[in-house]
């Protein structure tokens, strides 16, 4: 069977899509697969490579400089340019290495389905609610997860009844206040605001990047805590991680530019804490209809009360990341997190035959 692996993509977490894409391709069982690398440039084009047909023996890093020259022959002038359907054909198997928009909100899952070829992560719902984070926000109160107060808006209720939203998110919320798109992640386009007047700018701001948003009460030193889930109909999940940051809001830079964020696997909780995050995670997945992997994210304040901040479909899955850390803390090392990811989206797409 031919695994095709798409990563880059037109999103703002291209560059990690393709330090993902050089994990998976090192560890994939060539004796099971040959693997069809495909680029998808930051216009959206999408670039094949050379086939496959054992690891790649090119030295690969970690660092985002050598990410762009390490394409694996899928750049401009080795690669070919071609359309989905030259690619995504009978015997394929997707695996989309992709973050964010395009990738992990239920878009290029549609396509797969359309093509009605197997493929690797959550599909059309869970990825597009996943995604959004208001939708999210109804599906976990409907589930009982607890979560923090928020207010949703439209960039046309904001055009329109902005004072009454103002009031609102002063009476019902109060500052200092998170501001969010409802689609996107790597906390592009989130800001936090201590006033009014900030709160316009915010709004403004995320209004940038979507026409929803979500704005939500901000939480001072709450810790952050991530769980990995996996399964179709019998999920399972991970020990904890924390996030430990150096400052409260874990940014764009923060992420992948200063490095400057460390992991601590599994997190120091209490039996009892683990045990409840275990569960929310469990129904969080539920809720969404998850399949194949998602990441889901805790804050935990000081005094031990867990909320909710979102669910990622398509978490960042380098050998180094968080969510295969947390399998690997569990007992599932990487190359065998890998196989039942393949295994799982053949067991979906053979349910639905
Ligand atoms: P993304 O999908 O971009 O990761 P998040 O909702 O996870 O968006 O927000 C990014 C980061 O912003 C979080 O990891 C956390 O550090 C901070 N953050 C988000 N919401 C809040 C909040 N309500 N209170 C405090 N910090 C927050
Ligand atoms: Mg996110
Ligand atoms: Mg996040």
């Amino acid at each position: 069977m031919e695994i095709v692996l798409l990563y880059g993509g037109k999103s703002a977490e291209h560059d990690i899509s393709i330090l993902t894409a050089q994990s998976i391709i090192q560890t994939i069982d060539y004796h099971r697969y040959a693997v069809q690398p495909v680029y998808i440039k930051q216009d959206g084009i999408w670039v094949a490579g050379e086939k496959l047909t054992q690891a790649p023996d090119k030295e690969w890093s970690l660092t985002l400089e050598i990410a762009d020259d390490a394409k694996y022959g899928a750049d401009q002038s080795t690669g070919r340019e071609v359309v989905p359907t030259d690619v995504l054909s009978e015997n394929t198997l997707a695996f989309p290495a992709l973050h964010g928009p395009n990738g992990e909100d239920g878009t290029i899952q549609g396509l797969f389905e359309t093509l009605n070829i197997p493929y690797v992560g959550a599909g059309v719902l869970a990825s597009a609610a996943g995604m959004d984070k208001l939708v999210s926000k109804y599906l976990f109160e409907k589930a009982g997860i607890p979560q923090l107060p928020y207010i949703g808006l439209t960039q046309y209720e904001w055009q329109t009844e902005q004072e009454t939203l103002l009031n609102a998110i002063q009476n019902q919320l109060g500052y200092p206040v998170f501001v969010k798109p409802a689609n996107l992640g790597s906390s592009v386009g989130i800001s936090q605001a201590n006033t009014p007047d900030e709160v316009v700018d915010s709004i403004n701001l995320a209004l940038q990047f979507d026409r929803r948003v979500v704005v939500e009460e901000s939480l001072a030193n709450a810790r952050e805590v991530e769980l990995a889930v996996m399964g179709n109909d019998y999920p399972k999940v991970s020990v904890p991680g924390e996030l430990v940051k150096e400052q409260g809001f874990y940014d764009y830079e923060e992420k992948y530019i200063n490095n400057t964020v460390q992991m601590a696997i599994p997190a120091h909780v209490s039996d009892d804490l683990m045990a409840q995050l275990q569960t929310y995670a469990k129904q969080a997945y539920v809720v969404i209809d998850g399949s194949g992997l998602t990441r889901c994210d805790f804050f935990v304040t000081q005094d031990e009360k867990i909320y909710i901040n979102e669910v990622n479909t398509l978490p960042g899955f380098t050998q180094f990341s968080m969510y295969p850390s947390l399998w690997e803390a569990t007992g599932k090392p990487y190359a065998q997190l890998i196989q039942e990811l393949l295994d799982l989206a053949m067991q979906r797409y053979e349910q639905k035959q």
